[in-house]
């Protein structure tokens, strides 16, 4: 095993080099939080010596946002500083990377009026709207990492003390990262190609419907016509490669925004807003959610499907092998950049314009093509050892995808 200092580096380089593939010359938007400084600092010198040329940062910080939901005026939540949403529109037309720091804020705001966040979100979403459709549309560069911070570590271990909980989880981000191979940049690239054969695989074979089944779901969910699968990494606007998260294990596209019918139970909690929602599942009825149940966090879950009419659809639909790295580490990491890669997922709300003719497509084209629009985009898990996945072509043939969550193509 590499000493600790070297396989920070080596992480370091693969969310610089693999992540947002730093070009000459191209300013970088670091997203973060405080706790995640140290890496960010050697994140940036990685950054300038790829030759970055500004390294911008916005940092969060738990305590202060639990201040403003606690002492602010309800007021404050009604805006979104628009400064803030003009400046990341600018550097997004500027060409700038972007990355972001997914670090869980675990039942931060358990006692805060789910109202004032649902509002903060909502505004908050409306303002960078622009912005976001830079990224989703892979116009620009865009990676989404993580680094531990002590409460998040306990939360994944909490038999261990912090500094040992700590130490575990940073373990397993460079086991699951890569980082701890001898040339991660190499692995990197063997593993986006064996992505790349399970996307050439389902495109070929053009499904029109997959239907999932396992204990508490029978769902069956239209693919629209020319959808394109897509994993591995994208391609920014000027032919630049990048990889949107790290890790990453899914292949996936979008739904006919109507063509979703049956119901779906979720497999792992869902950590949205530093909230924990738990053992819950939706019943969809021509695309549209009619009926939901969840035995802890429903409000918040009530609140995330009424942001806007799009929250009540699909906008996504990613295929993982529940032997997945994520997977066989066993571990539930409270984080959906790492748990949703250990399972089959679908999200709620915005979709991405995953289709073969993609860029030369209207947002009317799109809309007509059955891609849903909305200001939230959540994930949630739905596989399982016991989840099997059928797709059925044009002429209604079934062929079985995945059985007992394992690919069988
Ligand atoms: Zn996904
Ligand atoms: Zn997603």
């Amino acid at each position: 095993m590499a000493h600790f200092e070297e396989l920070l580096d080596r992480y370091a380089d693969v969310v610089v080099k693999i992540g947002v593939n730093i070009q000459e010359g191209q300013d970088l938007m670091i997203t973060a939080p405080i706790s995640a400084a140290d890496f960010v600092r050697r994140v940036t010198k990685k950054a300038y010596l790829a030759g970055a040329k500004n390294v911008y940062f916005r940092w969060g910080d738990d305590d202060l946002t639990l201040t403003r939901y606690t002492y602010a005026p309800d007021e404050s939540f009604k805006e979104f500083p628009q400064w803030e949403a003009d400046g990341m529109t600018k550097l997004a037309e500027q060409g700038a990377a972007f990355m972001s720091f997914l670090v869980p804020s675990l039942d931060l705001l358990k006692d805060v009026d789910p109202e004032r966040i649902a509002v903060q979100q909502k505004v908050a979403a409306k303002a960078l709207e622009t912005y976001r459709q830079y990224t989703m549309s892979d116009r620009v560069s865009w990676t989404v990492i993580s680094v531990p911070s002590e409460k998040w570590a306990k939360k994944v271990f909490p038999n261990l003390a912090p500094e040992q909980a700590v130490e575990k989880l940073w373990e397993q981000i460079f086991f699951l990262t890569r980082a701890d191979q001898e040339d991660p940049v190499a692995a990197w690239q063997k593993h986006q190609e064996a992505l790349a054969e399970k996307v050439a695989y389902m495109n070929r074979k053009a499904y029109k419907k997959l239907h999932y089944k396992a204990p508490g779901t029978d769902l069956t969910i239209e693919l629209p016509e020319g959808h394109a699968w897509v994993g591995g990494g994208g391609k920014n606007e000027k032919g630049i490669d990048f990889m949107a998260n790290i890790p990453t294990e899914e292949i996936f596209t979008l739904p006919v925004k109507t063509g979703v019918n049956g119901t779906v139970s979720a497999t792992k909690p869902l950590n949205y807003n530093g909230n924990l929602i738990e053992n819950f599942s939706f019943t969809f009825k021509d695309g549209k959610i009619i009926d939901f149940k969840a035995e802890a966090g429903y409000e918040t879950l009530k609140k995330l499907i009424e942001i806007d009419e799009g929250a009540r659809y699909l906008g996504e639909v990613a295929l993982v092998p529940h032997d997945s790295p994520v997977s066989q580490s066993g571990l539930l990491f409270y984080n959906a950049l790492y748990d949703e890669n250990a399972s089959c997922h679908l999200a709620i709300g915005q979709a991405y314009p995953c289709f073969k003719d993609g860029a030369s497509l209207t947002s009317e084209d799109l809309e007509k093509r059955g891609m849903n629009k909305s200001l939230v985009h959540v994930d949630f898990m739905v596989g399982s050892d016991q989840l099997d996945v059928d797709g059925i072509t044009e002429n209604g043939d079934v062929e079985p995808l995945l059985r007992g969550g394992l690919w069988v193509i």
